[in-house]
């Protein structure tokens, strides 16, 4: 990004994961001097950058980061990986969120831009092509993942106006890029097990994918422009229907 710093204070909570590293990444070369990471484990070790560790399931913990590091800003980019059961996903993706939302009202932080994930809108019944936010949420969500993921999403959109606070949502599909720890390593252990000689539908299956870099790039553009025109504001009316057919 070649854009000037907008010189507010950030909080990238998760941003010691594949995505929030490079999130951090962005912020420090547009020239933010002042960025902080909220992380469960620490991974990385900057002299520019404050690390808050802790659990974004306890609320002293994150409600002690966002106060300590003053974030005007944060984005909230923690998750579970896929694959653990689902208890650990309402507990990181629903209740921590929850925490995440109660804390920044409470010391009167101006914007969340939360990670969602394009699974909101997937049930696995039927292809979504060109899909946007139109999409209801699905009604039978694939996974605990798919769902916990939705019902934050949904939490962080609900309070966007409330105590001040300006909030919105980003619904990346795939991420592939440096730093990923699950994309490639899931292929290679397909491989490694000698998966491959197996194939699921006529081989013409799509799924979108995006560079861990532009997905960084789209949370600061949601950040500097997150103001009171959000559409989920004026979602009331009625948009065309979309067409969800295949070509
Ligand atoms: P990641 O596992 O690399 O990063 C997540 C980070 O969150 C980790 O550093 C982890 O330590 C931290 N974290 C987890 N639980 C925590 C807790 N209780 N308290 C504090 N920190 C905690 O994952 P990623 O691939 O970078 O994903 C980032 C976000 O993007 C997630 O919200 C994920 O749902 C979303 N997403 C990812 C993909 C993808 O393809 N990787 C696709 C769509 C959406």
């Amino acid at each position: 990004s070649n854009s000037a710093p907008t010189g507010d204070s950030y909080l990238v909570i998760g941003g010691c994961g594949f995505l929030g590293r490079h999130i951090v990444d962005a912020l420090i070369k547009r020239g933010e001097e002042e960025v902080a990471v909220f992380d469960i484990v620490q991974r990385h070790f900057d002299s520019n950058i404050k690390f808050y560790t802790g659990d974004l399931t306890n609320i002293e913990d994150i409600a002690d980061a966002i106060k300590k590091s003053r974030a005007q800003v944060v984005i909230h980019t923690a998750s579970p990986p896929h694959g653990l059961a689902a208890d650990i996903y309402e507990k990181v993706n629903v209740a921590g969120t929850h925490n995440v939302i109660e804390a920044c009202q409470a010391a009167g932080v101006q914007k969340l831009v939360y990670t969602s994930s394009a699974s909101v809108i997937y049930s696995g019944e039927e292809n979504l092509i060109n899909a946007d936010e139109r999409i209801p949420y699905a009604t039978r969500p694939l996974d605990a993942y798919n769902d916990t993921k939705a019902r934050a999403e949904a939490a962080v959109l609900k309070a966007n106006g409330e105590d001040g606070l300006l909030t919105c949502a980003l619904r990346p599909s795939g991420i592939f890029g440096p730093g990923d720890r699950q994309a490639i390593t899931g292929f290679h252990a397909v491989i490694k097990n000698k998966q491959t000689k197996f194939q699921i539908g006529d081989n013409t299956n799509l799924f979108d994918w995006t560079y861990v870099a532009n997905v960084a790039h789209a949370h600061l553009l949601a950040a500097d422009k997150l103001d009171l025109t959000y559409p989920v504001l004026v979602l009331h009316e009625p948009l065309p229907p979309v067409d969800l057919s295949l070509g």
